[in-house]
């Protein structure tokens, strides 16, 4: 299916887990991608792996002027930008009273600020090319749920939320949709090491309805279908892709796993 033929886009933290099965998507579905990520490394295998149509760049989303020559080089590179997924981030698990300033910011600069940069940045290519456009947002069910020992995490992607709903509002009518998803639990490199702990998995998959976590190509497709022309009426919305865990809450990941180890 070429759904995405001949569009041009940007995926941030594309050379690992949610954001490489989103660039490999897209790929798939005939656009070309420019994938954007920290890891010099695992990009450059994530690159070469995709093929002719993906070019990677080494890119810090909490630093605006890097966002923004990235978003500048997609449009070169593929002739327009019309699609750009913001989804780099990571969060920090400890407890309220202990998470320090730096972390804090930290966790804030890149999952949030890196989305604020995503948004503004790939908006102004797409005005200046006279070209509609769609932005997605990764966010977390942890936007909507708190999670014991995640402040920074939960605040940050309920801001992404926001900027996704005030996308919309601003640059709805000049033709470019803002959406974002909500993954649950995806097994990738982030959540890999903590998922091996049986008492940590066992804590997760017990509030999943569907009783297992989501797979990264789950999100894949999702970002596909909204970046097409088949959701061209969405915007302003965080679908949830979690298996159902939002109908149950989030697992007590501090004194949930003290308890069971
Ligand atoms: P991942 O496998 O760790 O991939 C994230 C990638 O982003 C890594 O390659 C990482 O590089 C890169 N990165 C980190 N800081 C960056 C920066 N400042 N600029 C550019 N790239 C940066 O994580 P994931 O599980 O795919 O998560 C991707 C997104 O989905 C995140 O926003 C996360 O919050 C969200 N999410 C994940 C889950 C889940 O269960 N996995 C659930 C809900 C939401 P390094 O390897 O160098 O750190």
């Amino acid at each position: 299916m070429d759904v995405l033929k001949g569009r041009g886009a940007v995926v941030t933290g594309a050379a690992s887990g949610i954001g490489k099965a989103i660039a490999t998507a897209f790929v798939e579905s005939g656009a070309g991608v420019l994938l954007c990520d920290l890891n010099a490394k695992a990009l450059d295998a994530a690159a070469c792996e995709l093929g002719s149509r993906a070019i990677g760049r080494v890119t810090d989303v909490s630093d605006e002027a890097q966002v923004e020559s990235a978003m500048r080089a997609a449009r070169q590179a593929f002739g327009s930008l019309d699609i750009v997924v913001n989804c780099a981030g990571f969060g920090a698990i400890a407890p309220l009273t202990e998470i320090s300033g730096d972390k804090w910011r930290s966790v804030q600069a890149v999952t949030l600020g890196g989305v604020f940069y995503g948004v503004k940045h790939g908006a102004r290519q797409m005005l200046d090319q006279g070209r509609a456009g769609v932005i997605i947002n990764i966010s977390s069910v942890n936007g909507r749920q708190p999670g014991e020992g995640q402040a920074a995490y939960c605040a940050a992607k309920a801001g992404v939320d926001m900027i996704t709903r005030c996308g919309a509002l601003e640059l709805g009518a000049r033709g470019i949709r803002v959406v974002g998803i909500a993954p649950g639990l995806v097994e990738t490199p982030l959540t890999r090491k903590e998922l091996e702990d049986p008492a940590m998995r066992q804590l997760f998959f017990g509030i999943i309805p569907m009783g297992r976590a989501v797979a990264a190509e789950e999100i894949g497709a999702a970002a596909v279908f909204l970046a097409s022309d088949h959701a061209r009426s969405i915007t302003g919305d965080t679908i949830a892709i979690d298996g159902g865990s939002l109908t149950r809450g989030y697992p007590a990941l501090l004194t949930g796993v003290k308890k069971s180890s």
